[in-house]
């Protein structure tokens, strides 16, 4: 039987809206290697009216009261958690991810929007009363106008969730381009919002490509813009939205290392190295990719994840599967091709994942989860980000060995170390050079009232994903300083005040 491929329209003014240009680029269902629909790409006249209808939509929206703004936030997060079972399916269908990670990354992203329900509070200022005799000092946090969203493939709900939920709670309206890889989620999201009743235009839903991106980036009534995706497209996104006068957060790649002390609990690396390296494919931001085995520990920690690695079930994700294929044939040819590198470099592969047997259709984009030993430090599979489900040993004689490796990469997201010295992981926390650290926790993406965001090249601009940051990005704070007349206290000062 052959899909007939549907069209991904955007979500400008609460519709659907089919666009005004015909590029468009296929979207598959990666367990099948089928092209399942066409999504469109926006054009500069697509740009223009998504853009028009979220400025638009802004004045009434900043105008409506804390109170039923929260109402619709609520309604929305009860419509999302009854129904994302339907988000799940969907997510599975265009990323890959087994069905229970899809139900992870939802749940990731209901945190943020429970957060944001409450942001009355969060938004609260300050008052000073009295700073000059009968003066008084006050801010107000207020929204920004509209800002710009763009997304990745890898998280297609939780990302968008990272940001929407808060920039809406504060009353700015929001034009979310995510990738065209996987794009239905976020018109799935936009259909929910509408129902839970969000005002038609407070949330859009730009579909597309660079053109799209670039559109955004250049227009003058975009106030900000929240960028997550590789490195390269971080820092030009970075660069041109700085550049174009705009507030901007643009959250890059990673490589991520798990440091192994020789006092580690082996079995609890041993899981936490195979649940981190392959869930999802390896295609999350957090994901480990490399183990630094402080020796001896190297050779009994490959055997048990070699154990472990032979009871995982690859294949479709809506088959009860434990990892799903890759996103795309070109993505998966390009991972495989970092075990060919780290070969011709002189590692030793110890589970190659290469050309396996699976459960889903053989033109699916697979890739089994492989296990690399003794990989060159100067190798590009060491030094590059692969995004896939490969797993690098790397054997190095002490932690400050380990330490110095960590701190010598471009990237800075997340990091774990696995011992039970505390002073040892106190010492870690306290000096390695990473804006996420794990303590005998492999993947420690922090809850929604933190923050998120790594150091280095995994993040351009000084504010990181949600909690109060999030907050303060959406925000722009006013300071108001006021006094009411009386009589008795006028008379010229041509200096500041002082009493
Ligand atoms: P990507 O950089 O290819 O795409 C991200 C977004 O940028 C997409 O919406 C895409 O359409 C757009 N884009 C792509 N090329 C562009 C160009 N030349 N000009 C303008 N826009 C462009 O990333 P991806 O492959 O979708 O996602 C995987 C990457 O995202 C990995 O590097 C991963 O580490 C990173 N990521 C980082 C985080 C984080 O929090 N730091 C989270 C998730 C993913």
């Amino acid at each position: 039987m052959t899909d007939s491929p549907r069209t991904i329209p955007h979500w400008i003014d609460g519709a659907h809206d089919a666009g005004a240009g015909d590029r468009t680029a296929p979207v598959y269902d990666p367990a099948r290697g089928v092209v399942t629909a066409n999504v469109v790409l926006a054009d500069g006249d697509d740009v223009a009216r998504a853009v028009a209808s979220a400025k638009a939509a802004f004045p009434a929206w900043r105008d409506t009261s804390l109170a039923k703004r929260q109402t619709v936030l609520f309604r929305f997060r009860e419509l999302l958690n009854e129904r994302k079972g339907e988000l799940a399916e969907i997510i599975t269908s265009e990323h890959g991810k087994v069905l229970s990670d899809a139900g992870g990354e939802i749940a990731r992203g209901l945190e943020v929007v429970e957060l944001a329900t409450g942001f009355p509070h969060l938004l609260k200022g300050a008052y000073s009363e009295n700073v000059s005799t009968g003066v008084d000092v006050y801010s107000l946090k207020q929204p920004l106008g509209v800002v710009g969203i763009i997304s990745p493939f890898n998280f297609p709900a939780m990302v968008p969730m990272w940001f929407f939920p808060i920039a809406i709670a504060a009353g700015n309206t929001v034009v979310l381009k995510p990738s065209e890889k996987d794009p239905s989620a976020a018109l799935w999201l936009a259909a929910l919002w509408k129902e839970a009743g969000l005002p038609d235009g407070v949330f859009t839903v730009l579909n597309g490509d660079k053109v799209a991106v670039d559109g955004l980036l250049e227009h003058p009534d975009v106030a900000s813009i929240s960028f997550v995706g590789s490195t390269p497209i971080a820092q030009y996104i970075y660069e041109t939205a700085s550049k174009n006068g705009k507030r901007v957060q643009a959250l890059g790649g990673a490589k991520n290392h798990m440091l192994v002390l020789p006092d580690a609990d082996l079995d609890l690396v041993a899981d936490s190295a195979i649940n981190a390296g392959f869930g999802s494919a390896g295609e999350r931001c957090m994901a480990i990719s490399v183990v630094l085995a402080v020796e001896p520990v190297a050779d009994a920690l490959i055997e048990k994840i070699t154990e472990r690695m032979a009871t995982l079930r690859i294949g479709d994700g809506r088959r009860g599967s434990d990892m799903g294929p890759l996103i795309t044939e070109v993505h998966r040819d390009k991972v495989a091709s970092y075990i060919d590198i780290a070969e011709q470099d002189g590692a030793r592969v110890v589970v190659d994942g290469r050309g396996i047997e699976v459960d889903g259709e053989a033109d699916g984009f697979w890739l089994g989860p492989t296990l690399l030993d003794a990989v060159p430090t100067t190798s590009r599979a060491y030094t590059e980000e692969i995004f896939g489900p490969v797993l690098s040993i790397v054997r190095v004689a002490s932690y400050e060995e380990g330490l110095a490796l960590i701190d010598s990469g471009v990237f800075g997201n997340g990091t774990a170390i696995f011992t039970n010295d505390g002073g040892a992981a106190r010492r870690f926390q306290n000096e390695v050079q990473v804006g996420m650290i794990g303590i005998n926790v492999p993947i420690p993406v922090p809850v929604a009232y933190h923050s998120f965001g790594g150091w280095k090249k995994s993040l351009f601009g000084d504010s990181k994903a949600y909690g109060m940051q999030g907050f303060d990005f959406f925000t722009q704070e006013k300071a108001v300083t006021s006094r009411w007349l009386d009589p008795s206290h006028g008379g010229i000062n041509l200096g500041f005040p002082q009493n």
